[in-house]
């Protein structure tokens, strides 16, 4: 099997850039980022964004989450949609990239999937990003074919110790 796991940095490298037609006269976005709310992804995000040239070029939108908050009710879904539609219509976006995460709270609390076990909670976020990209081909059709999803993984941090 095709190891498919890559850095969030190397997967805009090899999967999103070559795709984005990034003009700075248009003052087209081009691209909408999905992600969830936990605290401890934004900056790590903006700043693997900034590095490959993006900052200022992409819209943001958050929901607890990413691809569950799509599903989970009938009107965050809606709200989502709107917002995506907007940023289709208005900034010109084609490309979607959903950020799902492992260790994820609204994974955890409404759908009881921990990273106790990695390899159910890959299957969970396979199988609901599956539905959210469906979801936003379904409601936007011109998006079908540029809708990406990636899992990030959990960032540890090892206590060394203190004096
Ligand atoms: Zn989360």
């Amino acid at each position: 099997m095709v190891d498919q796991r890559k850095d969030l940095s190397q997967f805009i490298d090899a999967a999103l850039l070559p795709e984005l037609q990034l003009s700075p006269s248009s003052g087209e976005v081009e691209l909408v980022l999905l992600t969830c709310m936990d605290f401890r992804y934004p900056q790590r995000i903006l700043d693997t964004m900034e590095s490959k040239g993006l900052k200022g070029k992409y819209d943001h939108l958050i929901l607890a989450g990413a691809s569950l908050g799509v599903l989970l009710k009938p009107e965050w879904k809606m709200t989502f949609v709107d917002q995506l539609r907007f940023a289709v219509e208005k900034h010109g976006a084609k490309q979607v990239l959903i950020l799902d995460h492992r260790d994820c709270g609204a994974y955890k609390e409404f759908l009881g999937v921990t990273p106790d076990d990695p390899a159910q909670e890959l299957e969970a976020h396979r199988c609901k990003c599956r539905q959210a990209m469906d979801v936003i081909v379904q409601e936007i059709p011109s998006l079908a074919g540029h809708v990406h999803s990636l899992l990030l993984p959990i960032e540890n941090v090892d206590e060394l110790g203190h004096a």
